[in-house]
């Protein structure tokens, strides 16, 4: 898409993003990425990130994220990409999405996480990252499409890959999300939990939890846990009280 779509896309940016805030649906939504195009962006993103994070291998870590991640994804309706998930040696309790489907966490989320339950929340609100396209849309937003050609013709462009990887991995302000993307991943997130059979709480007293250690935490930037968010995922716990775990069957 992007190589046709050239620099017609940079005006058309430039325009959508130089709007007023009644716009802000449409500059969410806008994605100049296709799916093939996020897919090979994932690649070389996750070739970046294991030169320049370390990758954990510790069953202890991966396999409770694997094990849950992949109960999760087996809840969703269609999916654009193969999903992997990976742990980080990272002091710092946070997760993170990059494009295509690849979501790590970081070994410093598991002093934080109390149970398979939370663990199962902070994993469905990646996917439900994932699933929606956030981090293509995320690119999108901030990059042209110039810049984001050239990203996908590869071996080139190393150090933009690179740059552009780390800032999706440190959750630079070039790839945050809106309020708006945080509540659709806990959404889709809570449903995907449910669905696997997971009490619908986890998310919520994760973030409780992080909210009551106060600032300081990077996870409270990249996916703040605001009093709407908290309200948001108890009204939709109160919604679905009486219809037994594992038998979701909204749509997502
Ligand atoms: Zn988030």
């Amino acid at each position: 898409m992007l190589l046709w779509m050239r620099k017609g896309c940079v005006f058309a940016l430039f325009f959508v993003l130089g709007g007023c805030a009644y716009l802000e649906p449409l500059v969410q939504d806008f994605n100049i990425i296709s799916v093939s195009e996020e897919r090979q962006l994932g690649q070389q993103f996750a070739e970046q990130i294991s030169k320049e994070m370390v990758l954990v291998e510790d069953p202890q870590f991966t396999g409770p994220v694997r094990r849950i991640g992949s109960q999760l994804v087996a809840g969703l309706r269609h999916r654009d990409f193969d999903y992997h998930f990976y742990v980080v040696k990272d002091a710092s309790p946070n997760a993170f999405t990059i494009p295509g489907g690849s979501i790590y966490v970081h070994t410093g989320l598991f002093k934080l996480v109390g149970d398979d339950s939370e663990l199962a929340g902070v994993l469905g609100h990646e996917i439900g990252h994932a699933y929606e396209r956030h981090p293509a849309k995320a690119m999108s937003r901030s990059y042209g499409a110039d810049f984001l050609t050239n990203l996908l013709l590869g071996s080139k462009n190393n150090n933009q890959i690179r740059s552009a990887a780390l800032q999706i991995a440190k959750g630079g302000i070039l790839t945050r999300y809106s309020r708006e993307e945080e509540l659709v991943a806990d959404e889709v997130g809570y449903h995907l939990i449910r669905r696997a059979g997971y009490p619908g709480d986890g998310l919520v007293r994760f973030l409780k939890k992080l909210q009551s250690q106060g600032s300081g935490l990077s996870i409270l930037s990249t996916h703040p846990p605001t009093p709407e968010r908290v309200a948001r995922l108890e009204a939709l716990q109160r919604q679905d009280q009486n219809i037994p775990a594992g038998d979701q069957r909204r749509l997502i």
